[in-house]
Formats: structure tokens, sequence, C-alpha cells
């Protein structure tokens, strides 16, 4: 990624967010992929700061509603802001789930379920490589 954007909603190419994106993270964000269960990079990240998009820069969550949900992605139980996140139903293989994606560039983050801790009990379910950490 070669800096944040400032635009409010990019409207990019797919080629230009090949361009600007590594494979694995075009996959996720870009076609909806999902990373491998316990092989994110921020997986395990314990420190405090603020997790970004990684294909917009737009903050996402803080490492103080993140929590070890032992699915094997990092899980939040609330965002930095309920805008900056968009929630959209999905169905495959006959199971009913909740996307959730950037509000800004439209990237594809996880999905949220309804298990998680107090206070929200929400468990924001997110690929590591749809985020970018960044200390305070
Ligand atoms: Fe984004």
């Amino acid at each position: 990624m070669t800096g944040h954007m400032s635009v409010k909603e990019p409207a990019l190419s797919e080629e230009e967010w090949r361009s600007r994106l590594s494979p694995d993270r075009f996959h996720v964000l870009r076609e909806k992929g999902t990373e491998r269960p316990f092989t994110g990079e921020l997986l395990k990240n314990k420190e405090k700061g603020t997790y970004h998009c990684a294909g917009c820069g737009l903050e996402l969550f803080s490492s103080e509603s993140k929590f070890d949900s032992g699915s094997g992605w990092p899980s939040f139980f609330q965002a930095v802001k309920m805008e900056n996140i968009h929630t959209r139903k999905e169905s495959s293989l006959g199971v009913v789930r909740t996307e959730i994606l950037c509000a800004r560039c439209g990237g594809h983050l996880g999905h949220v379920f309804d298990d998680g801790p107090a206070p929200t009990s929400l468990r924001y379910c997110v690929n590591s490589l749809s985020l970018e950490f960044s200390h305070p």
C-alpha cells in the first residue's frame, strides 16, 4: 500500500486495486476471500493501537475492543464508529451470514456474529489481510 486515500468514496477499477494491493489482500478485500484461520499476522497482536482498512486506511477497530474468540481470525466486539462499517446479509451454501465491509471503499472485511462478549454481544470476525495496524 502506498498511503491512505483522502477521497470519500474511491471508485477504483479492478486493475487499480490489483496494483494497489498485494495479491492476497486483493483476494480478500475485492473478491471476498477468506484467509486460512490462525494464519493472520494480526491475530495475536495485543498492542495498543488502531486497526485500519488495508484498502483505504479508514479507521475500523480499536485494540480496546479486540478479544480472543478462538475462531482463528482477529475478533472485535465493536467498531470505532458504527458508520465506518457497512453490513450486508448474504447467503451461501444455505447459511445466512452478515458480511461486513469498509464503508468507504467497500472492501470485504469478514462477518459479524451475535455470539460476542459484553457489552455488545457482537463478534466482528475480520480477516487480518483486510487490516493494517497502527500504534497510537
Ligand atoms: Fe476501506
